[in-house]
């Protein structure tokens, strides 16, 4: 995946109120791709769907420390998967989410373990394990 235009961008930046999605921080926010980008990229350009506003911190911990949560929260999509029908979690908002392009759709809690689980299978709470206890 390459990167994305900056009216895509831009139109993530605002969907997510231009802070970063983990820690509210306002400055240095980047584009994280929530879909790992392969090896020497692809000429896909990302949607909105996609990504999510992340600060430069958030977004590096995202693929190291943070890389089981990552997953957990949907900031990170296995390559395979649509990210449409993985949901997000907004901790400020302790609150889940279904991304569709400049929309963010509320669902609950259990709707969301379910769409984890419809996309992940059992491996969604190993990663839910491993991250949180
Ligand atoms: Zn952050």
């Amino acid at each position: 995946m390459s990167a994305p235009t900056l009216t895509v961008r831009n139109a993530v930046y605002d969907r997510d109120g231009r802070a970063c999605v983990v820690c509210r921080r306002v400055d240095g926010l980047s584009f994280q791709h929530r879909r790992a980008v392969g090896m020497g990229g692809s000429k896909i350009q990302p949607g909105a769907t996609d990504g999510l506003t992340l600060c430069l911190p958030c977004n590096e911990a995202c693929e190291h420390s943070l890389q089981r949560l990552a997953l957990v929260y949907g900031w990170k999509v296995r390559r395979w998967a649509d990210p449409g029908k993985v949901p997000i979690y907004s901790p400020h908002e302790w609150a889940w989410f279904l991304l569709d392009g400049m929309e963010r759709i509320e669902i609950s809690a259990v709707a969301a373990l379910d769409a984890m689980h419809a996309v992940y299978g059992d491996e969604y709470m190993q990663w839910w394990t491993e991250a949180i206890l």
